[in-house]
């Protein structure tokens, strides 16, 4: 089914107002462009997530690309070290504006089990996080909720980091 079908008014000669930033906006919504900065086991999941079964292209961001100069959402996937955070800011100065960031699973948003002088307890100390997907690791459906929220905040119907915090998040037991 076409557009023309789902919008009577694009029939023939038809046509429809709206603002060119909501026009923009809802272009940039359906066309996100990852770069997983895939570290760990997150990694895995994003994977899943991208193939055919669960299928994130439903959602027009299936355009994966390891280059920064090319995407515009950054999901951190799993454990980010001291010595790797230079790499992660760097990429993240490299990614053009208008740009969002997803940090998945637990070891991203809080370093998780992981309570070492080595590791990073939350990369949003260094970048700006804009949605935090919650879970060791998250099933490919929360990284989907998570790619929603972050179409929420691109059409304006949310706020940055309006979402789930990692205080908010149930803590995890230490085996
Ligand atoms: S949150 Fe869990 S699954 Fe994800 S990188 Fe950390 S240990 Fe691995």
């Amino acid at each position: 089914m076409g557009l023309e079908q789902l919008i009577p008014s694009l029939a023939g000669d038809g046509f429809f107002t709206t603002q060119v930033n909501k026009l923009i906006a809802w272009g940039r919504k359906n066309s996100i462009w990852p770069y997983p900065f895939g570290t760990a086991c997150c990694a895995i999941e994003f994977m899943a997530t991208a193939s055919s079964r669960y299928d994130l292209a439903r959602f027009g961001a299936e355009v994966v690309r390891f280059s920064p100069r090319q995407s515009d959402l950054i999901v951190v996937a799993g454990r980010v070290t001291l010595k790797m955070m230079p790499v992660l800011t760097q990429i993240y100065s490299q990614v053009a504006e208008p740009k969002w960031v997803i940090s998945m699973g637990a070891c991203a948003s809080t370093g998780g089990v992981f309570n070492t002088y080595t590791q990073i307890q939350g990369v949003d100390q260094f970048i700006p996080v804009d949605v935090y997907v919650p879970g060791c690791p998250p099933r490919p459906e929360s990284l989907i909720d998570g790619v929603l929220k972050i179409q929420q905040i691109i059409d304006g119907q949310a706020k940055r980091h309006e979402f789930t915090r990692p205080s908010e998040m149930i803590p995890m037991e230490a085996n």
